[in-house]
């Protein structure tokens, strides 16, 4: 294994940067910039120097093989927050023969290492991206290991049901079928019955990990700009009465009460012959299609197409129509605070709705593992054994255990450099 190096803190200035070296040359490369290291996790001010070159004084903590997050010898540096500091010292460190760390290379060492399994990367890599309260506690059941304590409780149950099983077959008499312990089934339906929540809550955590999706949809004129600007509180839309101006579709990110909504603002969907508006159009229902709620502005309150568990149907320029239903102005701004409670609390509903599977890795290996385990009191004990050893496998892949070599490179990858 080479010894790496990277900046951990992100690039440019402030108080302090951060570089991480990790391998066998760690330590040593390390002592020929500053001299000896101190005690390992404890913090000393060194002076940092390449040759008679003083580069920065700062903070030097040592870490050693099997107590570091990567599992290997460390040496985190603690330089002023300046990019020719952190530029200066790197340069030393490849004059030295060390290489620069590629995205998420920190993170894999320590998964290939053992510090931590593949959901627990997962969930960190959640936490690194998470821009709400909601997403970041998510994000930490992740990665403080919370399926694997789960994973590792469901395999020890398909173990003991395993070893009743081959106990069965051994001792069985050549001419007496054999005779499962009932107990096997009792494990295998617990097992399954685990397995179907955690299966059941993927969607909606999946949902909650990469946040909401809200269409304001409606046909052209009908104000969704008006409401998408006031949502948003400054001119992000272009607003105009002209029919069919918004030819793309516009994004915003929120963080609605720690919930991560993304409203789109839809092109007016009406007929149109010109090309650009129709293929506008066209992603604007695809996208309004698969979006976790929709806003329909109306000018009457009423809709004869929608969908009450996704829809809601909002009657637009209250200040100009009366009629049925909710009303809102985008011009007042009456109603705009009553339209977002209400998203809030079904997106609220969703989200309570979360757990621990969050991925569709982690969702596949879970499958694997209750597809195998379809078997009953007619199946071979033979097929019994090799339905647990699946279904077991299946547990070992959802932490990465086994046969994950083809995430590996997606998973580090979505990580930034120096993590
Ligand atoms: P879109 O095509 O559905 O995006 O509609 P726009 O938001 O561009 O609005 C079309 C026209 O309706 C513009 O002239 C807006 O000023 C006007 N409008 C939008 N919302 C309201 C509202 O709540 N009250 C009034 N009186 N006019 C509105």
């Amino acid at each position: 294994m080479d010894t790496i190096f990277a900046e951990a803190t992100p690039p440019g200035r402030g108080g302090v940067s951060v570089v991480r070296i990790s391998g066998p040359e760690s330590h040593v490369a390390a002592e020929s910039l500053v001299g000896s290291l101190p005690e390992a996790r404890k913090s000393y001010l060194r002076a940092i120097r390449d040759g008679d070159d003083l580069i920065d004084r700062a903070l030097i903590l040592r870490f050693d093989e099997g107590s570091s997050f990567t599992g290997e010898d460390v040496v985190e540096i603690h330089l002023h927050g300046a990019p020719v500091v952190v530029d200066r010292l790197c340069k030393a460190l490849v004059s030295r023969g060390l290489r620069r760390a590629e995205a998420g290379e920190f993170t894999r060492r320590a998964f290939l290492n053992g510090s931590i399994n593949l959901a627990e990367a997962e969930g960190l890599s959640d936490l690194l991206s998470a821009e709400t309260e909601a997403q970041r506690k998510l994000a930490m059941r992740a990665a403080e290991g919370e399926l694997g304590v789960v994973a590792d409780h469901l395999r020890a149950k398909l173990i003991r049901a395993g070893a009743l099983v081959e106990v069965s077959i051994d001792f069985a008499d050549e001419e007496v079928p054999e005779q499962i312990p009932p107990e096997v089934f009792d494990l295998i339906t617990d097992v399954r019955g685990e397995i179907e929540k955690l299966l059941t809550s993927y969607p909606a955590t999946e949902r909650l990990r990469q946040g909401y999706v809200v269409a304001i949809i409606g046909p052209p004129n009908i104000g969704k700009s008006s409401l998408f600007n006031r949502i948003a509180q400054r001119e992000l839309a272009l607003v105009t009465n002209i029919a069919g101006t918004t030819r793309d579709i516009l994004e915003l990110h929120m963080d609605l009460r720690g919930l991560p909504v993304t409203f789109l603002d839809t092109a007016g969907l009406r007929e149109s012959s010109d090309p650009v508006e129709a293929m506008g159009i066209e992603r604007a229902l695809e996208r309004a299609e698969s979006a976790d709620l929709r806003v329909i502005l109306t000018e009457g309150g009423v809709s004869s197409d929608f969908d009450p568990a996704r829809d809601v149907v909002v009657r637009s320029k209250a200040d100009l129509n009366s009629g049925a239903g909710f009303g809102l102005s985008s011009h007042s701004g009456e109603g705009v605070s009553e339209l977002l409670n209400f998203l809030y609390s079904r997106l609220r509903n969703m989200a309570e709705k979360s757990g621990l599977v969050g991925h569709r890795r982690q969702a596949e290996a879970l499958r694997r593992a209750l597809v195998a385990l379809c078997v009953d009191r007619d199946t071979q004990p033979e097929f019994i054994a090799e339905a647990l050893r699946q279904a077991s496998q299946g547990l070992a892949e959802l932490v990465g255990k086994v046969g994950v070599e083809d995430y590996l490179d997606e998973i580090f990858s979505s990580f930034c450099i120096g993590k």
